[in-house]
């Protein structure tokens, strides 16, 4: 049998999240992207190999009948699950018994200005959106896209799928040493996610072995690039390395000028903040100096 379910998976953001894999058999996307942890593939605009939604539905439902605590059913694939020829029927279905169970899809967007496309993530209750770069040239070089992909369109779905879409989207950009973490190539990204504005921005590296030589930016490149982005957007560091950066001191006045440049979450001021420093910031807290706002279940601390 292949191996549609995986998970569930517990993490801090997404509680218990059990993983669907809608192209279980083999690799089928329309990007190669550089730092995939799949080995490479040629890729492609439709599967070649295709499960049926009874088959998926079946496994789902028995998954969920062994654990019954699951917070996220998470559409997913090795691949992109967009890609999957019955995405539109295969939500119809899970919506009709996942009760309270939220769904969600990680999709690399290429295929975002498809109306179909669109129709089927409208009824999800979560949608993450890869988005690593604003330019043609970077998408060609680091997500090697399938040919007649252009982010112009993909950014111009992306525009009308959020005037119609009212639950949580989240942008997935992972960046990559030299190909883009560029400030050129941030200042773009920025600009567009400023008229995008998302729910919320994740931003990471490499963090597991590549399917080429590429490399991973470290934590504190990512603090810095965070930095770039304006601090109205919520940019959240998805990075797992977080630890090794050593905390330091801050003074009150340090803690409200780094929160007003961008707001911080509870995880990054445990990485950043020595642990005077993070009374010093309940302190403010309690003194309203500092507010908590929580964007789909990442809590972040701005100035008030
Ligand atoms: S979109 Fe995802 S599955 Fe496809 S190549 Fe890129 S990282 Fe791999």
């Amino acid at each position: 049998m292949l191996n549609i379910i995986f998970g569930p998976i517990h993490s801090r953001r997404f509680g218990k999240s059990l993983g669907v894999d809608l192209s279980p058999g083999l690799k089928q996307c329309n990007f190669d992207c550089l730092y995939c942890e799949l080995a490479p593939a040629p890729t492609m605009d439709a599967y070649v190999d295709v499960v049926s939604v009874e088959e998926i539905v079946s496994a789902i439902k028995q998954a969920l009948e062994v654990h019954k605590d699951i917070d996220f059913i998470t559409l997913t694939a090795n691949g992109e699950p967009t890609l999957y020829p019955h995405l539109s029927e295969l939500i119809d279905e899970i919506n009709t018994f996942k009760g309270n169970t939220k769904t969600l899809i990680l999709t690399n967007a290429a295929n975002i200005d498809d109306v179909k496309i669109q129709d089927a993530l409208l009824k999800l209750d979560e949608v993450k959106l890869s988005l690593d770069c604003a330019t043609q040239k970077c998408l060609q070089k680091l997500d090697r896209s399938h040919s007649g992909i252009d982010v112009e369109n993909i950014k111009a779905g992306m525009l009308e799928f959020r005037t119609k879409y009212t639950g949580s989207l989240i942008i997935e950009i992972l960046i990559v040493k030299t190909l883009n973490d560029s400030k050129e190539e941030i200042d773009k990204l920025n600009a567009f996610l400023l008229k995008l504005n998302p729910t919320r921005i994740d931003i990471s590296s490499i963090d597991r072995p590549p399917a080429y030589a590429v490399q991973a930016v470290s934590y504190e490149d990512l603090l810095s690039i965070s930095h770039l982005f304006d601090s109205s957007l919520a940019v959240y560091i998805a990075s797992r390395k977080k630890a090794e950066m050593t905390a330091s001191p801050y003074s009150d006045e340090e803690i409200l000028d780094t929160l007003d440049k961008r707001p911080l979450t509870l995880e990054d001021i445990e990485v950043l903040f020595d642990e005077q420093s993070q009374n010093r910031v309940q302190n403010l807290l309690r003194k309203d100096k500092i507010k908590s706002v929580s964007t789909n279940g990442v809590e972040f601390y701005k100035k008030a």
